[in-house]
């Protein structure tokens, strides 16, 4: 694949923690693919006080998962806007197999296709550490870590010189406990549904960041 080629269509699945809103980011720059993050949508909607937004609050403090048709509708909207065209990494969506059904009809409704599943493979154990020490630029949300990936220069963003970072509410170990046990019980599922579509590529998570995107290419069939 190449940015000049037809869009494709990608899912990244894995647990919180598996480095989804990393490599999307990296799968953005490198190929032009629009990031359709439903976390991020959905503190979106919080932040804007939508009637969504104030449906979906208490249940994300809690590591629960929102409302099949909340975030149905959310990716709808998403998927309307021409952007899309260039190809669409989904991050944190489908999470239940109610909504990678919707998806597959959403996807058919509006003449597009889905390419590829990428499962990310990791350490559930390794997770709580990983979560916990992650922040990102408030300026252009780029990803660090307290100790895998601090910037160059401390305080200051490596990609845009910001100075601010924030940490998300729910990065909290009590709340990642709860969104691990929503993974397993209900996302998790979701690899027996691809597996059996053929569109399913599994990748080793737990490798040095670039080595993930190196596979993430691959899987992409552009290695
Ligand atoms: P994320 O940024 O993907 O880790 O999502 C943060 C939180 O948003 C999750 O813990 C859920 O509460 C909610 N959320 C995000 N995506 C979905 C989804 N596809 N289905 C249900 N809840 C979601």
């Amino acid at each position: 694949m190449s940015a000049t080629d037809t869009a494709t269509n990608v899912i990244l699945l894995g647990p919180p923690g598996a480095g989804k809103g990393t490599q999307a980011r990296i799968l953005m720059d490198k190929f032009g693919l629009v990031q359709l993050s439903t976390g991020d949508l959905l503190r979106g909607a919080v932040a804007a006080g939508t009637d969504a937004g104030k449906a979906a609050k208490a249940v994300m403090e809690a590591g629960g998962l929102v409302s099949d048709d909340i975030v149905i509708a959310i990716v709808n909207d998403r998927l309307d806007e021409p952007d899309v065209a260039s190809g669409v990494i989904f991050d944190g969506f489908p999470r239940t197999v109610a909504q990678a059904g919707a998806l597959d009809k959403l996807l058919t409704d509006k003449g597009m296709s889905l390419d590829v599943v990428i499962s990310m493979e990791v350490d559930d154990a390794a997770m709580v550490e990983r979560i916990s020490g992650r922040y990102t630029c408030a300026k252009c949300g780029e990803g660090y870590h307290d100790t895998h990936k601090k910037p160059a220069k401390e305080g200051v963003c490596d990609s845009c010189g910001g100075t601010e970072f924030k940490r998300r509410a729910d990065d909290n170990a009590e709340t990642v406990a709860e969104r691990l046990k929503a993974y397993h019980a209900e996302t998790a599922p979701l690899i027996a549904y691809y597996s059996d579509s053929g569109k399913l590529k599994a990748i080793d998570a737990m490798a040095d960041i670039n080595l993930v995107s190196q596979s993430m290419a691959d899987a992409l069939g552009n290695g």
